[in-house]
């Protein structure tokens, strides 16, 4: 793989809890302590491009995220995305020439011991070496082509959509 772009937007993955208020704040990218603590042997750059929760990007803030891929040449890119409307990123980040475009994120913050991060984050960096050009939607263990999948907020896990 050539060098992996990493652009990382937000969501639960980095959020950092404070008890007391029961309050939150999404702090700084966790993704590049956690590829450092496993020695990741390929190179990446990370672009901490937004802090936000999912639900509240907008319009605007997904065209930043295109504009932001565009601008570098990188065709391996990894997306730290809430899920809650990850599935919507990805569906618009469509047409990107030969890029392979992989996001992910986590259902428990990465500070959380028994998060899903580090799980998640290795089944991206592997898709994204493996997949053809496109968008995709990495979590649960799989690869989901965006109109295939769902998440499921009762059981807190992304499924197939059914036929
Ligand atoms: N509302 C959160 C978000 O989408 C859901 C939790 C998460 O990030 O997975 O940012």
């Amino acid at each position: 793989m050539d060098e992996l772009l990493i652009i990382t937007t937000g969501g639960t993955i980095d959020k950092v809890y404070f008890d007391a208020k029961s309050d939150y704040e999404v702090g700084a990218p966790e993704i590049g302590k956690i590829l450092a603590a496993f020695a990741a042997a390929f190179s990446y750059q990370v672009i901490p491009l937004l802090r936000k929760d999912s639900l509240e990007l907008t319009s605007a803030d997904r065209q930043l995220i295109r504009s932001t891929i565009s601008q570098h040449a990188h065709r391996h890119v990894l997306i730290t995305h809430g899920t809650d409307s990850m599935i919507e990123t990805a569906m618009q980040l469509g047409g990107m020439g030969d890029r392979r475009i992989v996001l992910t994120g986590a259902l428990n913050p990465a500070r959380f011991q028994g998060s899903d991060a580090v799980f998640n984050i290795g089944c991206a960096v592997g898709a994204v070496q493996s997949v053809q050009a496109g968008v995709y939607v990495v979590m649960n263990g799989r690869v989901w082509e965006p109109h295939k999948v769902r998440k499921n907020r009762a059981q807190n896990c992304f499924e197939a959509l059914p036929d």
